[in-house]
């Protein structure tokens, strides 16, 4: 074989381009940010040689290129070859190009494995090739802080070489040959070496290096083939696994790239596709993401209609029916059921075309609420490989019902290759044989095939990979078939599929709870300022005739959807975007604090009497939920010193503070009864250290954090009004921490100028709570988890996520944690002083990784912790406190559009429908973990009231019974979704 392999790098591989002819080249830098064709083409152009250095960080350059296509030469045989000084590393991730004709339509991509433009006339031809120099950002990781990811610092050295322009001539015997050899040497790297099958193609290979002529490949190509046809022509058993062989690209909608390239990633990717679909009829293309297609079609209408056109004939299949592939651990529920409703309506409206898939390969971890958001969107099919990313434990299925906290479930399948960037190759193929859980069982596994993070999509070889392997012995059958093809098959042979309940958390990049808190604080606020801008325009808009902002609105969400991406808001992303995703949650708050003023205006007119408008589910400070009205906002207690330390208490609760600026004690007056174990202290910061073994602003390491400080010495404590303040200079950083009492709750207010180098700052809560498990609050609901370290799996779960609140509790009796922007959080029984157990609740504030942004996380923070004794629904209650405080405001009083009569169905979102009708739609969810009854009444009069889906469409089912013309009673399951449409009163006809 090192003769065979030799043989073919140094001989075949060189000889497929047989003859070639120079071309003219001139080009134009950009100098700056990409710019349309039509300004690029106007521009003055200079002549370049081959060998020019090109391409400063993140610069655009245009190459106009001009050359004859000889007419002896047949079309097929004709393209032009390109090398624009690519480097070993993975496409996507170094330079790409687009060639466009003169008329400014694009021909296909130039990226580094695939390097032709095709050239179908003799004659001459002009193509104009706007070439992107981004940067490799680092591939292969090493993790060491790089400058390259922000164009600010980035430099001015060109990063590249211009090294071939030319017009080529395929050998396309040579070429088939080529692909024979990597299909055979594919099988011989994974066959059994004691196998038949295995020496008989070693056989062939070696007979086929021994007919060929070193120096006349061309002209001996066709013995070559001829040698190794029989063994390319052996059939595979009956028994073969089968893959469903699906073209796919994952172009992440920013990384190691900012959102505007990424732009450009996908029209280079799709005209890529396009280009093969004429070469395959059988080959079809699965591409997520409708935020792509969107960006297609502003920026590439011409491509777009290619698309659309490929669309309609089968050929592109718009998968996922999401706005952008998220993350799913850390949207809030109504952000996740967007994603969805953002997504198909786009799909359906562009192309008519309903997916009954979900496609998110690559986001960190699967919330246990996704099977019910996503059914309750239409979805039929989950499909995802990142579990195979575990540290630790694999799951122990590839097919399989996913159940999801409220018992929806969903067919689930783990492509067993374990990549969604398949090149069809023997290695590939082996590992989904080897990795198929049911084998035993079922014989279909999906691979997905294609170059792909930074897009490019499948190649002319992988599809030559894959007529090969359509039916070759010692290698799966591949068949080319679309997503839905495959499940519907999967779902055929596996009547009784095994069952994975609950989150499918993923045992790696725990840490992307917490980089880039900026990010983090704007998805969160954002989310808030959502519900209260289409709250109060659908109030306005029902009771005032206001005009409803739905293009407004629906902009504010691209924008946030968008920024759920799973590499933004998790923050491991390059500086750039995270620049980017901070201006984009600005200009967010900018437009729905003027939408959410307007509304307000309409709705309370000119008055004078001072109101609060309570945009939350249940009653806060005297108004009612989804009301506005006089408030009485509770009254802080005061501090005072009492024998050398502070005491802060009301009727509720009894907090001391000692000098060291902890919690020594807080006293539940009401239960009689201690929240700290004794000889704890509570609130303390832990300053750990955090300096992962690879992928810094993903992943935390347990073992970091044996080492480390407790902040046990601040500068100053001291009363300051209603709070105790404490002040820690640690390094360059501070922490200001305000200490209160409120309304039985505890209040830390953190104020935090953050410098610091790879450490990470949890905030920690010793609680005397025997418990094994704790609740986190998650979209629509709530998740349990085991807190101790039984298996395997428990020890791994050593950081979780949860959203607004935390909850560990005895059968009478719990404590809430709840916070205004934190995702991390850890629990554990440990020992206490005593020796007996407690529950150590620690919330992970900050890190500051250097990699890929150096800078991340540095600057000020400000985060919002409450603490109560409680049980769930006062957790529930906490959550919505942190997260939507009333808004002081003057005029006259608003009665509620919508009351609820059970605290434990909480309305979710109050909006009016996607279709512009004009119907109310009402978004709640038991919230409690338990049965519900629950009378909603409105305020105004309605033809129908219907239980819709996701997206607004009735679903005939029956937790719904109108009983007066505005009142309704329904009933729900735990943690049930429910959607209601009112319909609104139409004009007689
Ligand atoms: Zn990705």
């Amino acid at each position: 074989m090192q003769r065979v392999r030799r043989f073919t790098r140094f001989r075949l591989a060189p000889a497929v381009y047989s003859e070639a002819r120079p071309v003219e080249v001139s080009a134009w830098v950009v100098g700056g940010e990409p710019v349309p064709f039509d300004e690029a083409s106007g521009q003055r152009f200079e002549p370049v040689r081959m060998g020019m250095p090109w391409g400063r960080p993140w610069d655009t350059v245009w190459f106009d290129v001009r050359g004859v296509a000889p007419s002896a030469w047949a079309p097929e045989e004709t393209e032009l070859v390109v090398d624009l000084g690519f480097t070993a590393d993975q496409p996507g991730f170094q330079a790409e190009a687009t060639a466009y004709r003169p008329d400014g339509s694009i021909v296909k991509a130039i990226e580094p494995l695939n390097a032709w433009v095709p050239l179908p006339q003799s004659g001459p031809f002009r193509l104009l090739i706007e070439a992107a120099a981004n940067p490799v950002v680092q591939v292969p990781y090493e993790y060491e802080p790089t400058l390259l990811g922000d164009p600010r610092t980035s430099g001015d050295e060109p990063r590249y070489t211009l090294r071939r322009l030319e017009v080529a001539r395929r050998d396309l015997v040579v070429w088939e040959l080529l692909q024979d050899v990597y299909a055979l040497d594919g099988l011989v790297g994974v066959l059994p070496p004691e196998g038949i099958r295995r020496a008989a193609i070693v056989s062939a290979l070696e007979r086929m290096v021994d007919v060929m002529d070193p120096d006349d490949v061309p002209g001996t190509a066709a013995l070559g083939r001829e040698v190794l046809a029989p063994v390319l022509s052996t059939k595979a058993p009956a028994s073969a696994l089968r893959v469903s062989a699906v073209g796919h690209a994952h172009i992440d909608c920013a990384w190691l790239w900012p959102t505007r390239e990424t732009e450009r990633k996908v029209a280079r990717t799709f005209a890529n596709v396009l280009d093969l679909i004429e070469r395959d009829p059988e080959f079809v293309f699965a591409a997520s993401s409708a935020q792509q297609y969107a960006w297609l079609k502003d920026g590439q209408p011409g491509l777009y209609a290619r698309v659309r056109d490929a669309v309609a004939a089968g050929r592109i299949r718009p998968v996922g029916g999401m706005w952008v592939e998220s993350d799913t651990n850390m949207p809030g529920g109504e952000a996740l059921a967007r994603q969805f409703v953002l997504g198909k309506r786009f799909f359906l409206e562009e192309f008519g075309v309903v997916s009954d898939e979900v496609w998110l390969p690559d986001s960190f971890g699967y919330s246990a609420s996704l099977p019910q958001i996503a059914t309750a969107a239409g979805a039929r099919y989950f499909v995802t490989q990142k579990p195979s990313w575990n540290e630790t434990n694999a799951i122990p299925y590839s097919t399989f019902l996913w159940e999801g906290i409220d018992g929806s479930r969903i067919f689930t399948h783990l492509p067993p290759a374990e990549t969604y960037n398949s090149d069809l190759d023997g290695p590939d193929l082996a590992r989904a044989e080897r990795n198929f859980s049911e084998k035993g069982v079922a014989h279909e596994v999906l691979g997905l095939f294609g170059w792909g993070d930074g897009g490019g999509g499948p190649t002319r070889e992988m599809l030559a990979m894959a007529a090969r392997k359509a039916d070759l012995d010692g290698s799966p059958r591949i068949r080319l078939t679309d997503p839905t093809s495959f499940f519907r098959a999967a779902e055929a042979e596996l009547p009784d599929p095994p069952v994975w309940v609950g989150e499918m958390y993923l045992e790696l990049h725990r840490g992307a709870l917490v980089s880039q808190q900026k990010t983090k604080r704007g998805n969160r606020h954002s989310e808030a300022l959502l519900r209260q801008a289409e709250l109060w325009a659908a109030t306005a808009a029902i009771l005032k005739g206001a005009t409803y902002p739905t293009a407004q609105l629906e902009d504010a969400w691209r924008t946030v959807l968008l920024q759920q991406f799973h590499d933004i808001l998790p923050g491991t992303a390059i500086a750039w975007v995270h620049q980017d995703a901070e201006a984009g949650y600005a200009r967010v708050e900018s437009l729905l604090e003027g939408l959410i003023e307007t509304a307000l205006a309409a709705l309370t007119g000119d008055g004078d009497v001072p109101l609060a408008a309570n945009a939350g589910p249940l009653a806060q400070h005297g108004v009612p939920a989804m009301g506005i009205g006089p408030a009485s906002a509770p009254v802080p207690a005061t501090p005072r010193v009492e024998d050398g330390v502070w005491v802060v208490e009301d009727d509720r609760l009894r907090v001391v503070v000692d000098d060291r600026g902890v919690l020594v004690s807080v006293r539940d007056r009401v239960a009689d009864r201690e929240l700290l174990p004794e000889g704890t202290a509570g609130g303390v910061l832990q300053l750990l250290r955090d300096t992962p073994r690879e992928w810094d602003a993903w992943d935390i390491n347990e073992e970091d954090q044996r080492s480390g400080q407790e902040l046990l010495e601040p500068t100053r404590v001291h009363g300051d009004n209603d709070a105790v303040v404490v002040r820690h200079n640690i390094g360059k950083s501070t922490v200001d921490v305000r200490i209160s009492v409120v309304d039985g709750h505890l209040d830390l207010a953190f104020d935090i100028d953050w410098q610091e180098s790879q450490k990470l700052l949890k905030l920690a809560f010793p609680l005397d709570v025997r418990a094994d498990r704790a609740a986190s609050e998650i979209q629509f609901g709530h998740l349990h988890r085991p807190i101790h370290r039984n298996t395997s799996w428990d020890a791994a779960r050593f950081e979780t996520v949860a959203h607004r609140w935390i909850h560990v509790g005895e059968p009478s009796w719990g404590v809430a944690i709840a916070n205004d922007v934190v995702y991390g959080h850890d629990l554990r029984t440990v020992a206490a002083p005593s020796g007996r157990p407690m529950v150590m609740a620690r919330l992970s504030l900050l890190r500051a990784p250097r990699y890929p942004d150096p800078s991340a996380d540095q600057g000020r923070h400000s985060f919002t912790v409450s603490l109560r004794p409680g049980g769930i629904p006062e957790a529930v209650a906490d959550g919505y406190r942190q997260q939507l405080p009333p808004r002081a405001l003057h005029g006259a009083p608003v009665a509620p559009l919508v009351v609820v009569s059970n605290p434990a169905a909480v309305v979710e979102a109050v909006k009016l429908a996607e279709d512009g009708s004009g119907d109310l739609v009402l978004r709640l969810y038991e919230a409690h973990g338990d049965r519900c009854e629950a009378t909603v009444t409105t305020s105004v009069n309605w033809d129908a009231v219907e239980a819709t889906d996701l997206l607004e469409c009735p679903t005939g089912a029956g937790a719904v019974q109108r009983v007066e013309p505005c009142r309704v009673e329904v009933s729900l399951r735990p943690f049930e979704l429910l959607t209601l449409r009112f319909r609104a009163p139409r004009a007689a006809a």
